[in-house]
């Protein structure tokens, strides 16, 4: 019995690679003709002919007729068809969430950003984001079959492979990913945000041809996504780039992974939204002391908008974190020997920050 190219991908075929890979070349370079692709892509003819032939029936690449050239034979070009299948990206934020859904060229199609949430270890918050997500499929234009997967970015240690999450969402021995499928009825997988949004800048980002990259993701806490030759580095179970959790303070903060002393413990968004409210408890002023006295709920990205309109407070936290990073960034570098470093996420969206870690690296 012929598989579709769905189930050939479940079932790891060989043939399934090269059409990823075809798929790839396609998203990445645009159209062609058969024979460029055959070279690109170190196949025959024949055996792309027979590939791409296969990947058409199934709609996934569209033949789009005769090439312009001057004079000569005009082979025909190929290439994907955006609207063959859909994917969903899921990005988990402490207080946000962002979802987009993005057509098979990588386009986004529809998007919902910041939608509040509160993320933490419980199946209540597990059981809202899955409301969420399908609130947010139920509403798009595009039919749910043609949602071919959904990632979903979390923070913490994510094993890939297994789709297993061991910081959050870690109620039993199941793998994360096969609870979500479930629940969402959609084939999901699951990877750690740093690594993600590192991917993100590599693909589609700053990343202009460098190989070895560190990308920094300053936000609730603090994680790397690290690229070594071209390939993103996971380590043995992928649980690498665990920046925050490195022992750097001899204070007695208890950090979420349940140590004291943790580079994130002083270092991220997480110690500038605490720091923030027990400055504001102590007198401080700034300019969102009157929603504090409330009794609003300050999250880190409305003290990143108070820096920005150079709110005292907020600077010179933002400052110290920038300040403390910077060192521990210096200690990467020396590690590492990186082409590129990236500072990312929330907190890095405040140009002083920038200004501080220059200063320190
Ligand atoms: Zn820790």
């Amino acid at each position: 019995m012929k598989h579709t190219f769905i189930e050939e991908i479940e079932l790891g075929s060989k043939s399934a690679i090269f059409k990823i890979n075809i798929i790839r070349y396609y998203i990445n370079n645009g159209e062609n003709t058969l024979a460029d692709l055959g070279k690109e892509m170190d196949l025959s003819v024949p055996t792309v002919t027979k590939l791409v032939g296969e990947l058409i029936d199934e709609g996934y690449v569209v033949d789009f007729g005769k090439q312009e050239t001057n004079g000569g034979r005009r082979p025909n070009v190929y290439g994907v068809n955006p609207d063959s299948g859909y994917f969903l990206g899921v990005d988990i934020k402490r207080f946000r969430i962002n979802i987009a859904l993005i057509n098979f060229k990588g386009d986004m199609v529809e998007s919902k950003l910041s939608i509040p949430f509160y993320y933490e270890n419980t199946q209540d918050s597990f059981d809202k984001l899955c409301v969420i997500i399908n609130n947010f499929v139920d509403n798009v234009s595009v039919p749910k079959p043609k949602i071919l997967s959904a990632g979903v970015n979390m923070s913490g240690r994510v094993n890939t492979e297994t789709g297993h999450s061991y910081s959050l969402y870690f109620f039993n021995e199941k793998p994360l990913t096969e609870i979500f499928q479930e629940r969402l009825g959609m084939h999901v997988t699951i990877d750690n945000d740093s690594r993600s949004m590192a991917y993100g800048e590599y693909i589609n980002g700053v990343v202009n041809g460098e190989k070895d990259i560190i990308f920094v993701n300053v936000s609730w806490g603090l994680g790397l996504g690290i690229f070594i030759d071209g390939k993103l580095y996971y380590g043995k179970s992928g649980f690498a780039g665990e920046f925050g959790h490195l022992n750097a303070f001899d204070n007695e903060i208890i950090c979420h992974c349940g140590k004291k002393g943790c580079l994130e413990t002083q270092a991220s968004g997480s110690f500038i939204h605490r720091r923030f409210l027990e400055k504001i408890a102590e007198g401080n002023t700034s300019i969102l002391e009157e929603r504090i006295k409330k009794g609003e709920t300050i999250i880190q990205e409305d003290i990143i908008e108070a820096a920005l309109k150079e709110d005292m407070l907020a600077i010179e936290l933002v400052e110290e974190v920038g300040n403390t990073l910077g060192k521990h960034i210096a200690g990467l570098i020396n590690l590492f020997n990186p082409e590129l470093v990236i500072i990312g996420g929330v907190v890095a969206l405040t140009g002083d920050f920038y200004f501080y870690l220059l200063e320190v690296l």
